[in-house]
This record gives C-alpha cells, structure tokens and sequence, in this order.
C-alpha cells in the first residue's frame, strides 16, 4: 500500500486532485497499530544505515503552515537515535545568508554517510513564499527550479537518499488548527499573526507548489504529496515513504556489516599471533 502520493514528475500537479482528509478506509487504531511496525522497523534500518556508513537520508518537509511539520519531526522521526539523526530548521534567512546564493546555507546541512538529515522547510522556501511575496524578481526564483534539480543531483551522486514531503492541509483545517492554539496556552508559542497573513495568498502559495512539486520530482529525489488533515495518518503516510526507500538497501548494509566485521576479525587473529 502506498499511503503517500509519490510523484514522478512527468505530469502536471493539481493538488485539488488529492484529498487532504483520505485515510485510506483505516480507523486510527489501525493506523496507529501500522505506525509501530513501521517505526520498529526504521529503527532498525537506521541502525543498519549508521553501521555500514555508505549512504545519508535526506527528508525535507514542506507544508503550509499548521501543516504538521513539527509534528510529523516528533513523532516519526523521535524513535531514532540522535547519535545519527539531525533536524535543520530554515527560517527567515539572515543578512549573512541573504548576502550568498540561496543554496549555501542548505548545502552546509545535509546529512553525512550513515546520517539523516530532517529539513524543516527547505531550499523550497526560496520558489514558494519568496516568490508569492515577490521577495527577488521572477527572473530569479525561475531559474531555481534548475539550480534546486541540479543541486539534489549533486547530493544524490553523493549516496544520498532523498525524500521530500509536501503535507497536504486544507484551508479548512488550517483555520481550526489556528483556533484551536489561541484556545490552548501550552501552544501560545506557535501563535503567530504571520500565518494568518499568508493563509489570504492561499491560492498563490498552491501555484507555487504545484510548480515546485512538478518540475523537481525527480527518480533520485522524489515529492511525496501526503494527505495531512489527519495527523495519525500523516504520520503513518510518511513512515510509510521512508521505509519503503530505505528497505531495499538493507541486504546492502547487511553485507557491507559482514565485510568490515570479517575484515576486523581477521586483523584481531593476526594481532593475536603476534602476541603468541
Ligand atoms: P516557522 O513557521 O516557524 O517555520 O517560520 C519560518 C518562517 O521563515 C516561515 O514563515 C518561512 O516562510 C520563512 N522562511 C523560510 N525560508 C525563507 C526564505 N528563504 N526566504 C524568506 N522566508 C523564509
Ligand atoms: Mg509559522
């Protein structure tokens, strides 16, 4: 089953051809009862990827606000070991960021061998709110989507292994969702008039990802549309994702293990000879 809408690229994106509320006919429970098998087996996929040390991940996550961005970090990616796990987070970019090409912050932050690397917003940033916000002409951000193509490519060749993930609210929800925070003190933190600011460009901002999920789906770094008006089946659509990429390398990994170990043992033997 494949819960997440993998794109290829080679047709044009309408997102109102996909329901942000689809759960596939599950109930939570099983959803949630799904998610822990697929954690469980991430966790040990993870192990095997830090081990063998021959490739990274690379997940990006965009989305609206209130998309879940945050919450899909905690609760799909909060199982693994922080020795090889790292979240980026791309904010308002600073004067010194401002002052280069939009990739060179980005570039600093992606994952090394055996590594993954969550972004929390992305290079993305840089054709969606910059371009509704006319923040550099379009000139410019047009010419990104090649660069972005161009740049994934380079981070593939390098044994990366990318997913990216738009999370697919409707206005709908993203209203409650805002609501629902002023109603809440522990989510006072996330109150922001920003977002509901942004929410009145609703219809540019979908141009625009339509745009970027099209033309920068691509074999070695695919868009997932996920349906995201259910948190637990976002969630699970997204575990779903990764762990289906990274399964087939696992045989990989697991012969690679085998190799530095035989490798290692043989050294031991030797070592020990000498001390015979
Ligand atoms: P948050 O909602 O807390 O993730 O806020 C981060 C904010 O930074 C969002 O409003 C983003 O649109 C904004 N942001 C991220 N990257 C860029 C960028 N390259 N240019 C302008 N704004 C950005
Ligand atoms: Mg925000």
């Amino acid at each position: 089953m494949n819960y997440a809408h993998k794109l290829t690229g080679t047709h044009p994106v309408k997102l109102k051809d996909v329901e942000p509320d689809y759960d596939a006919g599950l109930k939570r429970e099983e959803g949630e009862a799904k998610l822990a098998k697929l954690s469980a087996e991430l966790t040990h996929l993870q192990e095997l990827l830090y081990a063998a040390g021959q490739h990274s991940v690379l997940i990006v996550l965009q989305g609206r606000d209130t998309s879940g961005k945050d919450g899909t970090i905690k609760a799909v990616m909060g199982p693994l070991n922080s020795l090889g796990c790292n979240v980026a987070s791309f904010k308002v970019p600073t004067e010194r960021e401002l002052a280069h090409d939009f990739l060179w912050r980005v570039h600093q932050q992606t994952p090394g061998r055996g590594e993954i690397t969550i972004f929390n917003r992305s290079h993305y940033e840089d054709v969606l709110v910059v371009r509704v916000h006319n923040f550099v002409p379009a000139a410019v951000w047009r010419k990104r989507y090649d660069h972005i193509n161009a740049f994934e490519q380079l981070v593939a060749d390098a044994n990366t292994i990318i997913l990216k993930f738009y999370l697919h609210i409707s206005k709908a929800e993203q209203e409650q969702r805002l609501l629902e925070r002023e109603q809440d003190a522990e989510k006072y933190w996330k109150l922001s008039a920003g977002d509901w600011k942004e929410r009145e460009h609703w219809a540019a901002y979908t141009r625009a990802y339509e745009e970027a999920l099209q033309k920068c789906s691509t074999p070695h770094a695919p868009w997932f549309i996920v349906p995201a008006n259910k948190k637990w089946f976002r969630n699970l659509a997204v575990a779903e994702a990764i762990v289906n990429t990274l399964r087939p390398y696992r045989k990989q990994w697991l012969k690679r293990l085998e190799e530095v170990g035989q490798r290692e043992k043989a050294a031991i033997d030797a070592f020990r000879k000498t001390q015979a």
